[in-house]
């Protein structure tokens, strides 16, 4: 059997700044794994402060990791008591590996579990030939959703779990971040019925994607101030709803200070440290913030598999297509910060 002689993986190897292709052992399934044949993976900005090896990285990630997180593949491998899944089946996954003890996963909200373990980050990842899963997270994919599509589920659904955080029928849309995650919550705004999706960056190559990927108004609010993009729009008072996704505090500020009374904010954004924040401002706007973290397992998924079935497209996102071989130049692509999603290609 091909699988005997290893696996083909990136690893954490070395505690200094980048990554390492190195021979793994196939990892062994348990009861109730799957083993999945990787085909394609996304590089996350996740994978970029692994790779830079900077503090966060050094407190979180074991020597020796096998990397990633961002997959799609197909089950070659059951273990003894999966018995709703078969050999052959394409599909993505759910990352964030939860306990079943909590008050949260007891209750159903699985994404709240306080134990969450990440692959790639905590515990052995997807850039590898092959990677184990808990059957419980597979997510089988549709025929209308191709490999490539499915390598970048994990970031659409933080995507899509952030703009689906509030209802965006008929609002305006303010999306700060035209990174990735942002471009991708700015098409899904406008895919639900969202009247008008503005996108702010400070770089012009990140907000001409934006322009490419969906039907959005990009602005440089260095060069154009978004009370005055909010009267070129003909808004009344502001927008509605705040999707933020840059983790910059002057983004922040800027949202706060251009939504409506009352207007609602979704976090996802990460701020480097702690940040100075105008609360009086945000409680005198009486202003709902709600801070969103991963995806909500398995509904997020659901939606997001639903919507691409449904018109949604988010194909341009992807800007570059690597063969694994090529991985540290597609890592330099990646840490430029203009491009959009980087695939790598394992077969
Ligand atoms: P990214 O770094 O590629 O994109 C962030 C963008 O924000 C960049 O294009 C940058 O130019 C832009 N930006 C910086 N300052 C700005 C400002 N003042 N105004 C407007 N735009 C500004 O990141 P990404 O991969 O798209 O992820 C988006 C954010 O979400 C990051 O902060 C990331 O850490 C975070 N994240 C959160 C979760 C979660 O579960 N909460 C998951 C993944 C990523
Ligand atoms: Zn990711």
């Amino acid at each position: 059997m091909e699988r005997n002689d290893g696996m083909k993986a990136l690893v954490k190897a070395q505690a200094a700044p980048g990554l390492w292709a190195e021979r793994r052992p196939v990892p062994e399934v348990g009861p109730d794994d799957v083993l999945i044949r990787i085909n394609k993976t996304g590089i996350c900005g996740t994978d970029i402060h692994i790779w830079n090896w900077d503090d966060w990285a050094q407190r979180t990630v074991p020597v020796g990791l096998i990397t990633g997180h961002e997959f799609a593949g197909e089950i070659v491998e059951l273990g003894e008591d999966v018995t709703d899944l078969t050999i052959g089946q394409r599909c993505s996954g759910e990352g964030h590996l939860i306990g079943k003890t909590s008050r949260q996963s007891r209750a159903g909200k699985f994404h709240l579990d306080p134990e969450t373990r990440g692959i790639g980050v905590n515990e052995p990842g997807a850039f590898a030939e092959y990677l184990r899963l808990p059957a419980f997270n597979v997510v089988p994919l549709p025929d209308a959703i191709d490999d490539e599509i499915g390598s970048i589920l994990d970031p659409l659904g933080n995507a899509v779990h952030n703009a689906l955080s509030f209802d965006l029928v008929g609002e305006d849309v303010l999306v700060t971040g035209a990174g990735p995650i942002g471009i991708m919550a700015a098409a899904v705004a406008r895919h639900v019925g969202a009247r008008h999706v503005v996108i702010t960056d400070l770089n012009p190559d990140r907000l001409a994607l934006a322009g490419q990927v969906a039907d959005v108004v990009p602005v440089n609010p260095m060069e154009e101030d978004l009370a005055s993009v909010a009267s070129r729009l003909k808004l009344k008072q502001g927008f509605d709803v705040g999707l933020e996704m840059s983790g910059s505090q002057a983004a922040l500020d800027q949202m706060v200070e251009a939504l409506v009374m009352g207007g609602r904010i979704a976090l996802l954004g990460i701020p480097p440290g702690k940040s100075p924040v105008d609360w009086s401002r945000i409680v005198f706007k009486a202003v709902t913030i709600k801070g969103v973290y991963g995806r909500e397992i398995f509904e997020t998924w659901y939606k997001m598999i639903a919507m691409l079935e449904n018109g949604l497209d988010v194909r341009r996102v992807i800007t570059h297509r690597f063969p694994v071989a090529d991985f540290e130049k597609a890592f330099e692509v990646m840490r430029g910060g203009s491009s959009g999603k980087v695939v790598l290609d394992w077969r």
